[in-house]
């Protein structure tokens, strides 16, 4: 099966018309873009600076009013038309997110197949639609930068985002007149750009503590390959979690004063910015002073806020950092010893407990020597640039985060390519027919650690049609899995002897939740023990049934007078035994009882050997006389 991968020095972008490409950090809090000049990236600046803030304003009808700083500062007078932390909502269901519904200033509504609106005024949108804003303001910023149109970019997603996610973040790309030339992960952007500066080889973790999301990477560096040894983290954790604690403690003392206050989303957003500058203060300063004016509620709230009691507040959403980093270690089968370096990205690793905690996991100083906003958006840049072909001897590989495999018989997963398995990658399956004269095998593709597809997820399922009726077992589906450098899959089916074939761009309605992703995880490993005792006896059940069917249909020939075989040779053969072992292991398949089955299943075989060995014979002394196996 072809692979599509572009490799530095033979792009295969030479039809593509030669335009301007960059690199995009599409970011939950900050959105920004870079480029690369003579060999080295940099951020393109707009009038109000690098970062434009993931914020869109809009009117009731459908119009954009302001993306970025202008939105920002809207929303503490409009909260209800402007809208923010879309990335949260990208590529997952109604049911994933309806727990943030309360947390956000604006509406959630489910869609056709359980999918997620945004009613701003009159109009849905989806968050593709609104992630599309905020990257046509980043192109558009760049088109003005150049004097020329910008029609190429690589798009930057956390490391954990899975299929449907990495999907959407494509669509928006598209939708904002992007050709996304590949989708990367963040650690894996900044690893790129902090690696080509050093060229140096080694281990590094990448600790990526953004507004939204926690990522956390261990790469490997060896003569110019990035390649992701694993990846963990949480898309619900960020510097934001530390604002709204903020927030509900200044509003809780808020409503002790004046009771029964209660904020409007225009007030929410107004606290929710002093939180966080209070927050950004303390990263230099032991205290602040907060000042809250709301004088239509007749509100003027003051308080000191040491960084004592600040610690206090974001400790626990901090130490949240610590299991993934641990597990991700683990994961890569490494030791905190065997890391060479250890890279801050995102804003919130400013903080200085942040760092602290970081030198405590990992055992030695962080490096916080790249500007942890830009870095993301500059490692875009440079892998814009070396798919455009200009930057060569680099290559770079990313990881999957979850297994993926199909449905086999009795409910049982089979894996085909394995959590954690360098991207992009292809594996093949063989599977056979269950039934004699089976034309359709149906498909149904799995995302999952456990062994039975009821406690994965379902992500997509086909049917292979017009397979040639064979005997159960003669004909062979051969299904290869490729997900390619986006981390998206593709699932190819083909019957061997026809050639039939059918290809799925699996493109699911909604991805999993990190917590569905993390107990997908945990029951992998706590019901393993059951696993492994239901999985031994659903193949001994289905083995036990095939040789049943198999059986069944001999002693159905014989009966008939279609089977070749003299009578005296038949009175040698033990009939009765057969048939009594039929039935014996039939009472076996019943009792749940794999070592049971298993033994039943043997006396079978060996009552039948007699059997099978005469019908051997037969057809070949027909097959002699002209008469093909087929026709007996
Ligand atoms: P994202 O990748 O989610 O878009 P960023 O990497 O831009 O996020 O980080 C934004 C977060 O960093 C915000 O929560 C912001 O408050 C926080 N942040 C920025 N500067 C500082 C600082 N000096 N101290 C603490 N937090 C900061
Ligand atoms: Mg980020």
């Amino acid at each position: 099966m072809p692979i599509n991968i572009t490799l530095p020095g033979q792009s295969n972008e030479s039809q593509a018309p030669a335009g301007r490409v960059v690199g995009i950090d599409l970011g939950t809090t900050n959105s920004l873009v870079a480029y690369v000049e003579n060999g080295k990236a940099k951020i393109i600046e707009g009038a109000d600076g690098k970062l434009v803030p993931s914020v869109v304003t809009l009117d009731d009808y459908g119009g954009v009013v302001a993306v970025g700083v202008k939105a920002r500062q809207r929303s503490m007078m409009d909260a209800a038309h402007t809208v923010y932390s879309v990335k949260r909502l990208m590529g997952k269901s109604y049911q994933d997110v309806k727990k943030e519904a309360g947390m956000l200033s604006y509406k959630l509504l489910q869609a056709d197949e359980g999918l997620v609106r945004i009613q701003i005024g009159n109009k849905l949108y989806t968050p593709i639609e609104l992630s599309s804003f905020v990257l046509l303001e980043l192109k558009q910023r760049a088109e003005e930068f150049f004097g020329e149109p910008v029609t190429r970019a690589v798009i930057t997603v956390p490391a954990y985002f899975n299929d449907a996610q990495r999907h959407a973040t494509k669509d928006a790309g598209r939708l904002a007149g992007l050709d996304v030339l590949r989708i990367i992960s963040e650690p894996t952007a900044a690893a790129l750009a902090y690696g080509l500066d050093r060229k140096n080889d080694g281990t590094v973790a990448v600790y990526d503590f953004g507004g939204g999301t926690f990522d956390i990477s261990i790469l490997k560096i060896k003569n110019g390959i990035f390649e992701v040894l694993s990846t963990n983290g949480d898309t619900y954790l960020g510097g934001d979690d530390i604002d709204r604690r903020l927030m509900d403690l200044f509003i809780t003392q808020i409503q002790h004063i004046n009771p029964g206050f209660v904020p409007t989303p225009e007030q929410i957003q107004r606290i929710r910015t002093v939180a966080e500058k209070a927050k950004i203060d303390l990263s230099t300063h032991m205290k602040v002073m907060i000042e809250i004016d709301i004088p239509e509620a007749g509100i003027a709230y003051r308080r000191n806020l040491t960084n004592e009691e600040f610690k206090r507040v974001a400790k626990s959403v901090i130490d949240r950092t610590r299991k993934p980093c641990e597990d991700a270690i683990r994961d890569a089968k490494l030791d905190v010893d065997d890391l060479d370096e250890v890279v801050l990205v995102g804003g919130s690793t400013r903080m200085p407990m942040v760092k602290e905690l970081v030198k405590d996991i990992f055992k030695r100083k962080p490096h916080d020597e790249l500007n942890p906003d830009e870095t993301v958006a500059l490692g875009a840049a440079i892998q814009a640039d070396i798919l455009a072909g200009d930057t060569k001897d680099v290559l770079l590989l990313d990881v999957t985060a979850l297994s993926l495999g199909i449905e086999t018989m009795g409910g049982m997963m089979s894996t085909i390519i394995p959590r954690n398995t360098t991207i992009p990658t292809t594996a093949t399956d063989n599977y056979t027919t269950f039934v004699d004269d089976q034309t359709g095998v149906e498909i149904n593709v799995f995302q999952g650690e456990r062994d039975f597809v009821k406690d994965n997820r379902h992500l997509a399922s086909f049917t292979l049609k017009g397979i040639p009726p064979l005997p159960a077992g003669a004909a062979k589906v051969s299904v290869t899995f490729l997900i390619d450098a986006d981390g998206i899959l593709h699932v190819r089916a083909i019957e061997t002897h026809t050639g039939i074939e059918q290809t799925v761009a699996v493109k699911p309605s909604y991805g999993l939740t990190d917590e569905e992703v993390e107990r997908m995880l945990r029951d992998s490993i706590t019901n393993a023990p059951a696993d492994i005792a239901a999985r031994r006896l659903v193949e001994a059940k289905t083995e036990a049934q095939r040789i049943l069917g198999a059986t069944e249909k001999v002693l159905g020939q014989l009966r008939r007078g279609q089977l070749n075989i003299t009578a005296a040779k038949l009175k040698q053969i033990n009939v009765g035994a057969v048939i009594d072992a039929l039935y014996a292991l039939r009472r076996a398949v019943n009792s749940e009882d794999p070592v049971e089955i298993t033994k039943q299943q043997n006396l079978l075989e060996s009552a039948t050997e007699p059997l099978a060995k005469e019908i051997m014979n037969a057809s070949i002394s027909e097959a002699l006389t002209g008469k093909t196996v087929e026709q007996v």
